[in-house]
């Protein structure tokens, strides 16, 4: 069966490396290989100096695919040691919806809550919350991580080598995540959040659907979280009738991304096992992940095209926004003054800057 693919969740390079000019190319790449009629690029650039290049790279690529590239822009932090400071994040939001994002990136890992220190219901948040609110601008809130990064014998080996094992040390449990979360909810019944990797609830089911019944505007995608689809493996009668009660709030996703500045990946070769066993997962009864056999959810045909692209739309309402060349150049210069001129964000920047001033 052919369906109309929106992968929802893509990042021009993983999360904690510098992108660059490349990873347009790259995620074209990735785009085109895999048969995605769409994507939405997803900003995570905090407080840090290697970020200023991922808001104007993204809308560089919504400006070389118009009608086929969404993207949520990223807000910046202040320097952690101002967190509890009132800042300027409803203005920046305000000001990427108007520049032709298609909706705001906000990012609660434990590392990155942990260091900034203010909770994600923090006053500091509630001009950015309420304006979110009033306008019902779409929202991709990375919150937590999977259960196991908190337990010493079950986080994977990679990870740990990431620094994100977070037994130790005085990072927030994942339980005060969630009630942080859902105290922001609870303020603010309007938010249009998509919680991505299930809200990292592929383990509770069925308080994912409790929160999911009393908050009508919320979203979820099914973008991996490594633990996730053995979860479902493991539950899959539950996993599937979960899938299919809410059809209509699940999007599509694979965090794909192209290979970040002096790294090297095998890019498509990660893209196409993910999003092949995403799909596998979902599309079959005996499925397989990096080989080893699963059972899948083996959704309904209806549903998979509502999982696939039809949600992302009708909560998008409809096509990406179109970015003007003379904006974009605008937002690029004005990162460039602020990106030093010792960080790998200063050179990406004018390439970006470049390509943006050959589309006139
Ligand atoms: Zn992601």
């Amino acid at each position: 069966m052919d369906y109309r693919i929106i992968d929802a969740h893509l990042h021009p390079s993983s999360s904690y490396k510098p992108a660059c000019i490349d990873n347009i190319d790259q995620v074209f790449e990735i785009m085109d290989d895999n048969g995605l009629d769409r994507i939405c690029m997803q900003s995570v650039t905090m407080w840090y100096d290697w970020t200023f290049q991922l808001n104007p790279l993204l809308l560089l690529m919504k400006l070389l695919r118009p009608g086929r590239i969404y993207a949520f822009g990223g807000i910046r932090f202040p320097d952690p040691s101002e967190s509890g400071k009132p800042f300027d994040y409803d203005k920046q939001a305000r000001d990427l919806i108007a520049v032709g994002f298609d909706g705001i990136k906000l990012f609660a890992k434990p590392t990155v809550r942990r260091t900034f220190g203010e909770s994600i219901d923090n006053p500091v948040f509630d001009k950015l919350y309420t304006w979110l609110n009033d306008t019902g601008t779409p929202i991709m809130y990375h919150i937590a991580d999977p259960e196991t990064f908190w337990d010493e014998n079950l986080i994977p080996e990679n990870f740990r080598a990431r620094g994100w094992y977070y037994g130790g040390g005085s990072y927030p449990s994942q339980r005060q995540l969630f009630d942080e979360t859902e105290a922001m909810l609870d303020r603010y019944p309007n938010l249009h959040v998509i919680l991505p990797h299930f809200y990292f609830h592929s383990a509770s089911l069925s308080r994912l659907a409790a929160l999911l019944d009393q908050h009508p505007q919320l979203r979820i995608d099914c973008t991996p979280g490594i633990e996730m689809y053995y979860n479902f493996s493991q539950n899959i009668e539950a996993a599937r009738m979960f899938f299919i009660r809410y059809s209509n709030r699940i999007h599509f996703g694979t965090d794909n991304f192209g290979c970040a500045l002096g790294d090297e990946l095998d890019y498509l070769s990660v893209a196409k096992e993910t999003i092949r066993y995403v799909r596998d997962m979902l599309e079959n009864r005996n499925a397989t992940i990096y080989g080893e056999p699963q059972n899948g959810l083996a959704l309904p045909e209806d549903v998979l095209r509502k999982i696939y692209a039809e949600n992302f739309l009708d909560y998008l309402d409809g096509d990406p926004k179109l970015v003007s060349v003379k904006t974009a150049i605008e937002l690029t210069r004005s990162c460039i003054e602020r990106a030093s001129m010792t960080e790998p964000a200063h050179d990406q920047l004018q390439f970006v800057l470049a390509k943006m001033e050959a589309l006139i």
